[in-house]
């Protein structure tokens, strides 16, 4: 009998949570049935608050903890993704697609003080300009001419009339002629007397740059993670780190595409900035959260 009892109170934890088989529980009860002891150790296995059930509180309450955070952080990952793809949208639609020259696209007339009115054709819906003194030092100006529009103004813009602009040096210099950027890297005189080779409008290379230094950081992120296959610590902040160049160069392709010229540097990298943070901040809550499922995972088991 005294066997039997020991390998009934083996069994007990089991059976009070019904983890046994049929046959088990029908063998036990036909045990519990007929001894005495037993039957008490049983009722007391069975009482809540005991300390077998405290032990198994601390887990659960830290899966309950970790299913809170993983709820969190889905619905700020869900508001972050939303938030890149309207900063995305507007990147692409409202992205400069400049127009190359032809006769027309925009014309010069002189007014006041040596100033200019420049008036663009319909298809244009913005432009800059930029008036520089004569770089041989004689008395009058140059000026520069770029005019553009964007998908978004094609197809959502109302069209009202004409675009025009006034151009005027501020001192009583005349403007001599006005230049426009045509198809890469010439430019057209449109206005005045052509002497002078114009500035070329050149698409600046610094975006390039900048996206040369991000692929660098993550080569350089990857190479110290694996050096550090032994710090799974270590590793995590260089996974979260490394995200950075990853959501830097989604970015850039997303704003300038896969070419590294810009005409609008300011603009391009301003937006290239404020989609990285975004996509950054995605980025680390996607990964936040999967690193979670796995700690949720491990505590389930
Ligand atoms: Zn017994």
């Amino acid at each position: 009998m005294r066997n039997e009892c020991n390998i009934i109170r083996d069994i007990l934890p089991l059976y009070t949570e019904d983890m046994v088989s049929p046959d088990t529980v029908s063998y036990v009860e036909e045990h519990l049935k007929s001894c005495e002891a037993c039957r008490r150790e049983y009722e007391q296995a069975k009482e809540p608050g005991q300390t077998k059930g405290k032990r198994d509180a601390v887990p659960l309450l830290k899966l309950r903890k970790k299913m809170a955070a993983k709820k969190i952080q889905t619905i700020l990952l869900t508001a972050v993704c939303v938030a890149a793809l309207l900063v995305s949208a507007f990147a692409v639609l409202d992205a400069p697609i400049y127009l190359p020259y032809s006769e027309g696209l925009v014309t010069a007339e002189p007014v006041g003080d040596g100033g200019l009115c420049l008036t663009f054709d319909e298809e244009v819906t913005e432009c800059d300009y930029d008036v520089y003194p004569d770089p041989d030092g004689g008395s009058f100006y140059y000026c520069d001419v770029q005019a553009w529009t964007s998908l978004w103004d094609r197809w959502f813009s109302d069209s009202n009339g004409k675009l025009s602009a006034t151009v005027s040096p501020g001192e009583p210099y005349p403007i001599k002629a006005v230049y426009i950027p045509n198809d890469g890297n010439e430019t057209v005189c449109f206005y005045g007397d052509a002497d002078y080779e114009g500035s070329i409008v050149l698409p600046r290379l610094s975006l390039g740059y900048y996206l040369f230094l991000a692929v660098a950081a993550l080569s350089w992120t990857a190479i110290m993670w694996l050096l550090m296959k032994k710090n799974a610590g270590l590793r995590v902040w260089v996974e979260r780190v490394g995200l950075y160049p990853l959501a830097y160069i989604a970015s850039h392709c997303i704003v300038s595409g896969f070419g590294t010229t810009s005409y609008s540097l300011p603009r391009d990298f301003f937006l290239i900035i404020f989609l990285s943070l975004l996509l950054y901040g995605g980025l680390l809550l996607a990964y936040g959260i999967w690193r979670l499922k796995r700690e949720m995972k491990e505590i389930d088991q």
